[in-house]
C-alpha cells in the first residue's frame, strides 16, 4: 500500500482536485490524505481569533465570507446533479463553526473550528470521486489519530486503530482521510500542528509499513536552499532520512518538522513530488545519503538564546544537569547548546515559559537574552569528515555577527546562530560560497 498526502495548493482549486483525482489513479492501493483548501486553515484561525477576541461580528463576518468562497468552489468542482451535496458538505462543517459562536468561548472550541477545513476537503473530493464513479471510502481520522498527554502521537493506538479499519475494508482500493487532524486523550479534537497533513501521512505510512509515502506539494522536492529567500536554488534528488529531519526540524517549510521520524522508524521511503509537474524525479528521503557532502541549508526563526554565566560552574559537576532541569520542569525543548568554562549558551524556539524560566535559571548566576534569533542550518552527507567546509562557511558569514555555534553534535548538521535581521543575508552568502550559484534575492522574499 502507498500512502499520497496532496498538500493544500494542491487541492486549492477544483480543477486542481480534478488533477489530484487523475494523479491518484496509479494501479495501486493507495490512502490519500489530503489537508485543507489553501488559505482555508489561516481563515479559520483568523475566525477563532476574533472569537476568543470577543469580536463576534468580526468572526461572524469572517465566516460568511468563508461560506461565500467555498459557495463558488463547488460550482466548479462537481456537476449540477451533484451540486446540493457538495453545498451540504460546506453548510454542515461552516454550521459546526456557527453553533460554537453561538456560546461563550471556549479554548477546546478553537481546534474544532481548525479541524473544518480538512473535514471539508476530504468530503468534497470524495464527493468529486463519487460523480466521477471512483468508489473510495473516507476515513474519518479522528477514528485512528490519536496524541498522547505529551501532545505525541500514539504509534500503538494509530496502529491498532487503523490496522482493524483496513482489515474490515480488504477489498477497498482506495481510501480518503484528513491530514493534521486527530483527537488528545480526553477524545478531544486536536491537530498535530500547522502543516501537520505531512506527520499524519508519515505516522500512516509507519503505521501500516506502507511501501512508499509520496508527499506531493507545490515544489519538485527539497531544494538546497530556501526558495522564498534565494533564487536559483535546485532540487536535491536524494537525502537520507537523517539530513531530511534537519532540514525540516530547521526550518525546511516543505516538511514537517518531525514527519520524517515515523517513517524513518519503519525504514519507508519518502517521496516528495511536484503536483504541478508530476514527471519531475522529485526527492526519496531513505537511509541512503544524498552522497554529497553538502545538501542543503534552512533556517529557522523565532528563535531566543539565553547565556548563563556563573562562576559556580567552574571546575563543578551536575551544573548542566540542574540548567537542564528547568527546561525539563517548563517543558520546553532546547535546540542548540555551548558552554565554556563558565558560561552556557543555548537556544528555545518555545518562549512561552520563558518569564518562569529565567526566574528559575537566575538562582544559577547571571541570565542574559537574545530574542529574535534565527538558526541557519547547514546539512550534509557525513560533513563532519569533509575537510574546509568550516572555512567556507565562516568566510560566507564574515560581515554577519554570530551569537552561537554548533559543531561535531551530529555527522550532519552545522548550525550557527544570527539575529534574524541578518538570516536573508546569511542564506545568499552561504549559497554564493557553498553552491557556487550567483543567487539573488526573490522579489516576494
Ligand atoms: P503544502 O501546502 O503542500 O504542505 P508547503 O507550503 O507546506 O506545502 O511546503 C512547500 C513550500 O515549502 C514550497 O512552496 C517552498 O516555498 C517551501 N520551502 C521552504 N524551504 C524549502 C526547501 N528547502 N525545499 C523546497 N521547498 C521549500
Ligand atoms: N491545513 C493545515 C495547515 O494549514 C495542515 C497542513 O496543511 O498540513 O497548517
Ligand atoms: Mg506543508
Amino acid at each position: 500500500m502507498q500512502v499520497l498526502k496532496f498538500g493544500g495548493t494542491s487541492v486549492g482549486s477544483p480543477e486542481r482536485m480534478h488533477h489530484v483525482a487523475n494523479l491518484i489513479q496509479n494501479g495501486q492501493r493507495n490512502i490519500v490524505v489530503l489537508s485543507a483548501v489553501s488559505g482555508t486553515t489561516n481563515k479559520l484561525v483568523a475566525i477563532a481569533a476574533a472569537f476568543q477576541d470577543g469580536d463576534l461580528q468580526l468572526a461572524q463576518e469572517r465566516l460568511y465570507h468563508l461560506g461565500s468562497e467555498y459557495a463558488d468552489f463547488t460550482k466548479s468542482l462537481v456537476a449540477p446533479a451533484y451540486q446540493s451535496a457538495a453545498d451540504d458538505i460546506v453548510k454542515d462543517c461552516l454550521g459546526t463553526i456557527q453553533r460554537l459562536l453561538d456560546q461563550a468561548f471556549e479554548p477546546a472550541f478553537e481546534k474544532v473550528i481548525l479541524a473544518q477545513g480538512e473535514l471539508i476537503s476530504t468530503q468534497l473530493f470524495q464527493l468529486y470521486l463519487e460523480s466521477q464513479g471512483l468508489t473510495s471510502i473516507l476515513l474519518s481520522a479522528l477514528d485512528f489519530m490519536r496524541i498522547n498527554d505529551a501532545h505525541e502521537p500514539d504509534a500503538a493506538y494509530i496502529r491498532e486503530k487503523l490496522g482493524l479499519i483496513l482489515e474490515q475494508n480488504a477489498d477497498t482500493p482506495l481510501f480518503i482521510t484528513q491530514g493534521y487532524i486527530c483527537r488528545n486523550l480526553s477524545g478531544g479534537i486536536d491537530n498535530l500542528q500547522r502543516g501537520g497533513s505531512d506527520y499524519t501521512a508519515t505516522l500512516i505510512g509507519a503505521a501500516i509499513e506502507a511501501e512508499e509515502i509520496q508527499i506531493w506539494t507545490d515544489i519538485d522536492g527539497i531544494h538546497n536552499n530556501d526558495p522564498r529567500v534565494v533564487q536559483h536554488t535546485s532540487p536535491v534528488r536524494q537525502v537520507s532520512y537523517r539530513e531530511a529531519a534537519e532540514l525540516a526540524y530547521f526550518g525546511a517549510k516543505i516538511l514537517h518538522p518531525t514527519c520524517v521520524i515515523p517513517a524513518e522508524s519503519q525504514n519507508v521511503p519518502i517521496r516528495l513530488k511536484n503536483t504541478f509537474a508530476p514527471n519531475a524525479p522529485g526527492t526519496i528521503i531513505s537511509q541512503a545519503g544524498s552522497g554529497q557532502s553538502l545538501t542543503a541549508i534552512a533556517a529557522k526563526n523565532g528563535i531566543t538564546a539565553l547565556k548563563i554565566r556563573s562562576d559556580r560552574m567552574l571546575n563543578a559537576y551536575g551544573f548542566l544537569r540542574r540548567v537542564f532541569e528547568v527546561f525539563e520542569q517548563y517543558q520546553t525543548p532546547i535546540d542548540m547548546i555551548t558552554t565554556s568554562e563558565v558560561s552556557v549558551s543555548l537556544t528555545i524556539d518555545n518562549a512561552t515559559q520563558l518569564p518562569a524560566i529565567l526566574t528559575a535559571l537566575r538562582e544559577f548566576g547571571e541570565v542574559s537574552v537574545d530574542q529574535d534569533q534565527s538558526i541557519i542550518c547547514i546539512v550534509g552527507d557525513a560533513l563532519n569528515e569533509q575537510l574546509g567546509y568550516t572555512k567556507k562557511i565562516f568566510a560566507a558569514l564574515s560581515d554577519i555577527p554570530i551569537r552561537m555555534v554548533s559543531y561535531g553534535g551530529s555527522n550532519n548538521n552545522i548550525s550557527v546562530l544570527v539575529p534574524s535581521t541578518f538570516k536573508e543575508q546569511a542564506l545568499l552568502h552561504l549559497h554564493e560560497h557553498l553552491f557556487q550559484a550567483a543567487p539573488h534575492v526573490n522579489s516576494f522574499s
